[in-house]
């Protein structure tokens, strides 16, 4: 049977645009829709402008250390629309990069939402319907708030913060994981008044325990009052005339306003009224804040799709279920990135996508390594990160761990307290580094490095007899010599 294309792919993310190059490469005909901008979660909503938020937050410290190191210069005032002006057309230019790429790589692009029709069709909302041998979907996640609580809708998730009309004088945002401590961050170095709420007892769950304690530490030294156990049990819109509303916003004028007047709030469901968010909290307190922000989690977008009618399997929380080559349950459906929920990362999608076309074009059945991938919290400090953390590692076989905590040169000329932490777990018996932790500023770059030495299996050895890098912060992982504990 003859089809319009070889491959069809549905989103236009880093995942997706990577497999419709790569495919076109190779000679196969490919289409591709994306229903919103191409570029995907990673360029236009997630890591790319993150990190450009990050910089223009890490300056605030930047004042205080250049007039330490001799510099003759006051604090600057940061300007929101300024930045994020620069910022969207710094994201339109790469949204531009992106097409221009699949331009020239003859793959034909549909700006609208795409679902599938059977397992070789594929409808588009413009009213076309095409054929394809092969369809691959690579349509990412979105933010979700709890589903549980009322009014929850009035809380903005990550999408929103790049498109504020203005920064927030105080922001609650609730969850623990990367999304919210890397903003909890980045809007308190923009000059915000943060809360953050975290239902467990540490954030960043999964990480190793050390290594989070000290980013938590640093986090609340830095000014973010991080509440742990601690959760929203309800909200609501404050009336923007009333008094309360206009006088008690923050988390400190919220503690002084009186339980009379926090009950005189008038609560609306209408997000639109411009005054500030009620919240009590599972600890009892009421508080206001300008905006909250959840960033409890994401889900796959895999619904409204067809999938399922078309026979390709759903699991529990949204994801599209594949086997380790992508293939879905439908053999013409693969689906790779977000959508499968496996390791929800940028690089780990392009690496999908590639194995994908191995396997589907160039006929070398490839399986994507998720074993060993490095990865960072963008958090400050940063938060590096390869292999087993101790309390995974400890639970397998014997390790020593070496580990070590100190002020950086950098900051501490500056009077700054801040800390590092470089940390390996050990295997007793091989010798072999099982995991890397790093705490740092720039903890992202050196586990980069790091990450190569942990995947090639070297021993601490190894670690041992490379020569320092001298004065940096990372040598102290090349000499430590003797474990603070076995476990
Ligand atoms: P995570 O799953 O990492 O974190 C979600 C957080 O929300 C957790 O702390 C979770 O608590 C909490 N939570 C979930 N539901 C509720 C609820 N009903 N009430 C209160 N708290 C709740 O999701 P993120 O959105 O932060 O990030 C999604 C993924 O995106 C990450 O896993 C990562 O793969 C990727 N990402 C990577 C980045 C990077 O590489 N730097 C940056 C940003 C995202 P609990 O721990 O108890 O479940």
């Amino acid at each position: 049977m003859a089809f319009d294309y070889d491959l069809f792919v549905i989103g236009g993310g880093s995942g997706g645009v990577r497999a419709a190059r790569v495919a076109a490469a190779e000679g196969a005909k490919v289409g591709l829709a994306e229903e919103s901008r191409m570029g995907g979660t990673c360029v236009i909503r997630g890591c790319v402008p993150k990190k450009l938020m990050v910089f223009a937050s890490s300056y605030r410290e930047g004042f205080g250390d250049a007039r330490a190191y001799g510099w003759d210069v006051e604090d600057g005032n940061f300007h929101w629309p300024k930045f994020r002006g620069h910022l969207q057309s710094e994201l339109d230019r790469l949204e531009g990069v992106y097409r221009s790429l699949l331009r020239s790589s003859s793959v034909e692009t549909f700006d609208c939402r795409a679902r599938l029709s059977d397992p070789n069709t594929v409808a588009l909302a413009d009213g076309k319907t095409v054929t394809a041998k092969h369809i691959l979907i690579a349509t990412g996640g979105r933010p979700v708030r709890p589903n549980n609580l009322g009014n929850a809708g009035l809380g903005l998730v990550s999408d929103d913060l790049f498109n504020l009309e203005k920064l927030p004088k105080s922001l609650l945002i609730v969850g623990g994981g990367y999304i919210a401590c890397e903003f909890a961050c980045i809007m308190n170095g923009l000059g915000v008044e943060v809360t953050q709420f975290y239902r467990g007892a540490q954030i960043l769950r999964g990480f190793d325990d050390e290594a989070r304690g000290l980013v938590a530490e640093m986090m609340r030294a830095k000014g973010i009052d991080l509440h742990l156990g601690t959760n929203i049990v309800q909200m609501g819109r404050a009336d923007a005339d009333h008094t309360v509303a206009n006088t008690a916003t923050g988390s400190d004028a919220a503690m002084g306003a009186s339980m009379q007047e926090v009950q005189a709030v008038r609560l609306e469901d209408d997000a639109s009224n411009g005054g500030p968010v009620w919240v009590k909290s599972t600890n009892g307190r009421e508080s206001f804040y300008d905006d909250v922000l959840f960033a409890t989690g994401r889900i796959p977008n895999s619904s409204d799709m067809g999938l399922e009618e078309a026979g390709v399997e759903i699991g529990r929380r949204g994801e599209i279920v594949v086997d380790k080559y992508s293939q879905t349950k439908v053999p013409s459906v693969y689906a790779i990135g977000d959508v499968t929920n496996r390791v929800n990362l940028t690089p780990v999608a392009i690496r999908e996508g590639m194995a994908f076309v191995e396997t589907v074009f160039k006929d070398n059945p490839t399986a994507p390594d998720h074993d060993l991938i490095p990865s960072a919290v963008f958090t400050q400090p940063e938060l590096g990160t390869v292999g087993l953390t101790e309390e995974e590692a400890r639970d397998i076989e014997p390790v020593d761990i070496y580990c070590t905590s100190f002020r950086p040169m950098q900051s501490a000329f500056a009077g700054r307290e801040d800390r590092v932490l470089m940390k390996l777990v050990v295997s007793r018996d091989t010798d072999r580094v099982l995991g890397c932790h790093i705490v740092a500023p720039q903890a992202g770059e050196m586990i980069q490095l790091a990450g190569i030495a942990v995947k090639m299996g070297a021993t601490k050895q190894d670690f041992d007899r490379t020569v320092a890098v001298h004065p940096t912060m990372s040598e102290e992982l090349v000499t430590m010599k003797a474990p603070i504990r076995s476990a």
